[in-house]
Formats: structure tokens, C-alpha cells, sequence
């Protein structure tokens, strides 16, 4: 059997070592470092100290998917096509969520790892990121958001709650996360996998601040499993898709800017459609509200006005052009809007005010995502970097889809050799 595998421009060792990859999303790296002061991270802070800690940046826009995808390619929404949660069509003008990979070009790290023979299990805490993530993987893939109802057919496993020992967790939860890590776990010591990728739900970074009792509480909880994780004998490595920030003004209330609103009364009903990309069928805590919007003009001839008007409006970090932003932002030209709108760390930005249930964000002050504010995330390895790899995070720009790059290649407990290796994986 083959012991590298190649993709997107990268080749990647097969783990000698289980390889667990953890994508703790919505991780502001402000968590991590309120919580080493605390001293609720202990493991996280021994990551830092005996293996590698670094900040490193997502990509643009700052949501789940596009980034798990990224992840899980190495690569940019550019190369892989998944450039938001959320599109719309420019040829149907249909507006589609995305819940496979329908819009996604070529492989996955995870599909080729397992096609290799390497026992490969993906587990996700939402359901819409399944499909995606499980695209032509030959192991297990299942999300604990849909748990109960795991088949061998599709998912590559049943019976998940008696193997993690306990009953389906609550949608809205943090407990949808840590049976993410437990069912990974328990996959682990049965070495039904030996590469596993548990991507996360953001529903604590959505509600609490880094250093509240509930945020200290999930991280004291994630911590415990990431040591867990090394006691087995992996190699853990974390990233997040994305930061958070609070998005409310000096009362409290969320800073919106109601962008297709706007449009519509300088330029008329129906001149402006306006996608806002975080979009889910998960939105209970942020209202469908993030920090990144496309913006599709019914008359391209408004298309310069529009970009003069929303220049203009506070709350707006940069507005660019369908094709600056593919440029600036690695993602792909040809499914991109006619303008892109970036909030300011304190702000995001809606369509219409109707289209948008505030009423679900509850009673805490609004936090999101989505703008350049929320691209650096944390980067941390159990186990100490290759001086090569070392070299490079001093040279080079570190992203969070560098991560499996890192945890096979760049890892020195993990360079075994070939010989080894044949041992530990039968062709
Ligand atoms: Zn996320």
C-alpha cells in the first residue's frame, strides 16, 4: 500500500501514530488563554509547554463550513468551492443551504485516508456538516446531533449511545460537543479508528464570553478529554473554524445593520438581494446574523452606487467587488456575489429586519462571527513540531487547514518508519 497520500499540492503521511484532529468551533483564542489563567485547561496549557501553541487564522468568510471544509483539504475555499453555510444560485437564482457536497471540488483528506486503508472515522456535533465531511469516506461518519438513528449502511456504525454509555445529547447543548470527543474516544480505545476528525458545535461561544463560569465549565470539560486522547496514545491536534466577538454597542443591544433594507430604499424593492452565508438550520443562538454578506444587484448598473452607499455606513469594515474578494480572500471567483460586505468587529450585518428571528437569540447579549475580527483561532499540537515545521510557523502565515499537515508530517513522534508502519496498518 501507499504511505503518502497527495492532495491539493500537499502529501501527507499515513498517521503512525492515532491521530485524533479536533476543530473546537467557534474557539476565540481569548477562551484558551482566559481559561490557562484560570487554570481550567491544565492539558491545553502542557500542549503549550511540550508540544506546539500558536495563533493562527481561518479562512475569510469566518463560518463552520466553509472552514471545516478548508480543514479538511488543506486547502482554501478556492481550490475546494465551499465559500459559505449558505449561497445562492446565480443561474437558478435558487438559495441552498448546504447540507452535502454537491458544491464541493475534489477530494478530502479524510476520503483519501480511508480509500488508503487507514481506519478513518469523522464525527461531527451538526448534522449539515456531515455529508460534507463523509464525502467518498470508506470508515465512520456520524454527527451526535443525529445520533440515535446511526446505521453500518450510511454512517459506518450503529448503536453509537451504547458505545459512548449514554443517551443522545440535547441539540442545544454543550453536551453536543463533548460526546463528539467522548463517542472519539471510545473509538479510539476500541481502535475502530486510527485517524479521527470531531469537528464541534459553537453553542457556548455563542452565549458565554471567555472566562464566564459556562465557557470555564465547557473548557475544563474539553481539556479532561484531550488528555484522555494522550493517555490513549494519540496525537491530538486542535483548531477552530472560526473566533467570536460580541457584536452588542454601549446598550447592550446588537450592533445590525439590516443591509437589503438599506438597498432597497435608496435603490427600490427587489434592487438588492442580500445572502448572509452563517445561515443554518441551527441559528437558535445567533438569529442567522454574522459579520460577512454577499450582495447580488438586480441591475448591475447599481452595482457602483451600492458599493459607494454601504462605504459609507457605520458598522462596515470593507466592502469589495465579487472579484476583489475571490482575490483577496482565496475563494472561488465564479460563485462569488457582486459585492461582499465585511462588518466591524462589533457589528453584524442582516438582510431584511423580517427575515431575521431576534427573538431566538434570547436574552444574552448577541455574539457571532464572520469577519476578519473573528479569523485568529488557536493552534495547538500534544506532541513537540520537527525543526522543519518549526522553522516554518516562524516563516510563514499559519492557517487552521495546516493542521493535518502538521499532525502527520510535522510531528516527531510520528515519523516512523515505513517498516513500522506496515505493522501498524496491514496492507
Ligand atoms: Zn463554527
Amino acid at each position: 500500500m501507499t504511505n503518502t497520500i497527495h492532495l491539493h499540492g500537499r502529501h501527507y503521511r499515513l498517521p503512525s501514530l492515532p491521530t485524533v484532529v479536533i476543530c473546537i468551533d467557534g474557539c476565540d483564542p481569548e477562551y484558551i488563554a482566559q481559561g490557562i489563567a484560570d487554570g481550567v485547561c491544565p492539558t491545553i496549557a502542557r500542549f503549550a509547554e511540550n508540544g506546539f501553541s500558536a495563533i493562527a487564522d481561518c479562512v475569510m468568510p469566518s463560518f463552520t463550513n466553509p472552514n471545516n471544509v478548508s480543514i479538511v483539504t488543506g486547502a482554501p475555499p478556492e481550490v475546494h468551492g465551499i465559500a459559505g453555510n449558505y449561497f445562492l444560485d446565480r443561474k437558478t437564482g435558487d438559495e441552498i443551504m448546504m447540507t452535502d457536497a454537491r458544491l464541493l471540488i475534489g477530494e478530502t483528506l479524510l476520503g483519501l485516508m480511508s480509500q488508503a486503508g487507514v481506519p478513518t472515522a469523522a464525527i461531527t456535533a451538526k448534522d449539515k456538516l456531515r455529508k460534507v465531511l463523509g464525502h467518498n469516506m470508506k470508515g465512520i461518519c456520524f454527527s451526535t446531533e443525529k445520533v440515535a438513528s446511526c446505521t453500518v449502511e450510511e454512517h459506518g456504525i450503529s448503536q453509537v449511545e451504547a458505545l459512548v454509555g449514554r443517551p443522545a445529547p440535547d441539540m442545544y447543548s454543550g453536551d453536543l460537543s463533548l460526546y463528539v470527543l467522548d463517542a472519539g474516544l471510545a473509538l479510539l480505545r476500541e481502535q475502530r479508528a486510527q485517524l479521527l476528525y470531531l469537528s464541534l458545535s459553537d453553542y457556548i461561544q455563542h452565549k458565554f464570553a471567555p472566562g464566564a463560569p459556562e465557557s470555564n465549565a465547557f473548557l475544563s470539560a474539553l481539556d479532561q478529554r484531550l488528555q484522555a486522547f494522550v493517555d490513549a496514545g494519540a496525537i491530538v491536534a486542535c483548531v477552530a473554524d472560526h473566533g467570536m466577538s460580541d457584536k452588542t454597542g454601549a446598550d447592550g443591544k446588537p450592533n445590525i445593520v439590516f443591509l437589503q433594507d438599506i438597498l432597497e430604499q435608496h435603490f427600490g424593492a427587489g434592487s438588492a438581494r442580500v445572502i448572509c452565508p452563517i445561515t443554518d438550520p441551527f441559528v437558535r443562538h445567533h438569529g442567522a446574523l454574522g459579520s460577512f454578506v454577499r450582495v447580488y444587484a438586480a441591475n448591475a448598473q447599481h452595482i457602483p452606487e451600492m458599493l459607494q452607499l454601504i462605504q459609507g455606513l457605520a458598522g462596515v469594515e470593507q466592502v469589495l467587488t465579487g472579484s476583489e474578494a475571490a482575490k483577496a480572500m482565496q475563494l472561488p471567483a465564479d460563485r462569488e456575489a457582486d459585492l461582499v460586505v465585511i462588518a466591524q468587529e462589533s457589528y453584524v450585518l442582516g438582510s431584511t429586519h423580517t427575515e431575521h428571528d431576534l427573538s431566538t437569540i434570547g436574552d444574552r447579549p448577541l455574539r457571532s462571527h464572520g469577519g476578519y475580527s473573528e479569523q485568529p483561532i488557536p493552534f495547538l499540537l500534544s506532541h513537540s513540531l520537527t525543526d522543519e515545521y518549526l522553522q516554518r510557523t516562524a516563516s510563514t502565515r499559519l492557517r487552521n487547514f495546516d493542521i493535518f499537515d502538521f499532525a502527520l508530517n510535522g510531528v516527531t513522534a510520528q515519523l516512523a518508519t515505513k517498516e513500522e508502519l506496515s505493522l501498524l496498518i496491514p496492507a
